[in-house]
């Protein structure tokens, strides 16, 4: 008998129709002889319609209370979806992540698992019944309070369960047919990815693909979970999501045996970009900066620094979470004169547009390709970063959807099929 693990997105779950739809298959599954442990998002958009109620209360929400707010979403849906199963004559019990023995640390709003214990889902299974748990939360054990991982974090309570639980599988079901070599939203030619390597997909989610969790796909390389992204909507073969070193993940004739030098074009629309001008070009100066940012807990992405001109100053841009901007624009002015800069310059969202491949370390001529493919479109670019396996650059908000298309079809993605979106809103 196969445990399998199975995650549903919220647009998988959006109404009644949907948790009827998806009842049906999970039963399926367990029919099929298997034993079906179910992880569960909020229903549609139920996530973001919570928070924007919470700030139509208060700019300033206890992080304990949003998390408390927050877990509830799929709360609803974890039940709803154990009634439905019910219906179908199967027996099914959902769990919070507190009862499925997901542990964090206290951080609300980005907790990081310590330990998975769970015992009662394991009884549940033992006892012929599918067990089902509220994705995205757990409890933490110093403060006793409940918990949310970030935006997305389903995917990654998912993974975590398959591992503690020795699963065969963690199936990802969404509102695409799986990974895509573009987002299918803004890519119609997005070609469907067979398999990937771990490495790409960490890139390409850390690039802003938020088809996955980035922290599910690190979870699943670190305890070599094996992935299968796919639709909910259809039985079609989805994207498997290789571990290194493994040969348990079916490579089906045909495949590639090597690593394409390109796997896909991702983009974020999440970050800022803040430029100090007029920094006197001294050593220490950079510290001086980045310090009071790394210590307010402010993450930061790409950095340039222009070379002094004849005054001996230079100017400083960063990328950084766009909700990050005034907190980042405060410290900054708040130590004008010690550090001795002119003026700040705060764009709240900018495009970040990247391709990512670990075949293009052994392949020269890729930036000069993406470069091109940038400038026929017309297309300014502000900041650049590359990695061995990616290049990156920041654009206009306004040029992202073009950048990502002329990319995509410069480097050949371009497939003669449309991607199909099922659902969804791509909120
Ligand atoms: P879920 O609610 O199932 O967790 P998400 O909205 O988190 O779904 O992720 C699925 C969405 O990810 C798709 O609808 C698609 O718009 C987006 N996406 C972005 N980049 C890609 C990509 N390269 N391949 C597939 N989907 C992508
Ligand atoms: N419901 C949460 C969100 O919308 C978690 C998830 O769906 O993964 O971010
Ligand atoms: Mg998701």
């Amino acid at each position: 008998m196969s445990l399998i693990v199975q995650k549903y997105g919220g647009s998988s779950v959006q109404d009644a129709e949907s948790i009827k739809r998806v009842a049906r298959r999970i039963v399926e599954t367990k029919k099929a002889g298997n034993q079906v442990v179910v992880v569960v998002s909020a229903m549609g958009d139920t996530t973001d319609d919570l928070l924007d109620l919470a700030d139509d209360i208060t700019e300033n929400p206890p992080l304990r209370e949003m998390d408390i707010l927050l877990s509830s979403g799929e709360r609803m849906s974890m039940a709803l979806l154990a009634m439905a199963i019910h219906e179908h004559g199967e027996t099914a019990q959902s769990f919070t992540g507190s009862q499925a023995g997901m542990i964090t640390d206290a951080i609300h709003g980005k907790a990081r698992i310590i330990e998975v214990s769970p015992k009662r889902v394991q009884e549940a299974l033992d006892d012929g019944h599918i067990s089902i748990v509220a994705g995205f939360q757990g409890m933490s054990r110093e403060s006793k309070d409940i918990t949310t991982m970030g935006r997305g974090g389903s995917d990654t309570t998912a993974v975590a369960l398959a591992a503690a639980l020795n699963a065969d599988v963690c199936e990802i079901y969404t509102d695409v047919d799986g990974v895509f070599t573009a987002d299918p939203r803004v890519v119609k030619n997005a070609q469907k990815i067979d398999t990937i390597s771990s490495e790409d997909m960490l890139e390409m989610a850390a690039a802003g693909t938020k088809v996955l969790h980035l922290r599910s796909v690190e979870y699943a390389r670190r305890f070599g979970v094996k992935l299968h992204v796919r639709s909910s909507f259809t039985d079609k073969e989805g994207t498997w999501v290789i571990p290194e070193e493994t040969d348990q993940v079916p490579i089906k004739e045909g495949d590639p045996l090597e690593q394409p030098i390109i796997s896909g074009v991702a983009h974020d629309a999440s970050e800022g970009k803040l430029t100090i001008t007029g920094v006197p070009d001294a050593p220490g100066k950079a510290a001086a900066v980045f310090n009071p940012i790394a210590e307010a807990g402010i993450n930061i992405d790409m950095i340039v620094q222009d070379i002094s001109v004849a005054t001996g100053k230079t100017n400083i841009s960063f990328t950084l979470s766009g909700s990050d901007g005034d907190k980042a624009q405060r410290l900054l002015l708040e130590r004008k004169e010690e550090i001795g800069f002119d003026n700040l310059d705060f764009a709240e969202q900018v495009a970040k547009v990247s391709l990512v491949g670990g075949g293009m370390r052994n392949h020269p001529g890729v930036s000069a390709r993406f470069f091109s493919a940038l400038s026929d479109a017309g297309i300014n670019i502000m900041l650049i970063s590359t990695s061995e396996i990616r290049v990156s650059v920041i654009t206009d908000i306004e040029d992202m959807d073009k950048a990502v298309q002329a990319i995509h079809t410069a480097f050949d993605l371009d497939s003669d099929e449309e991607a199909k979106v099922y659902a969804g809103t791509g909120r």
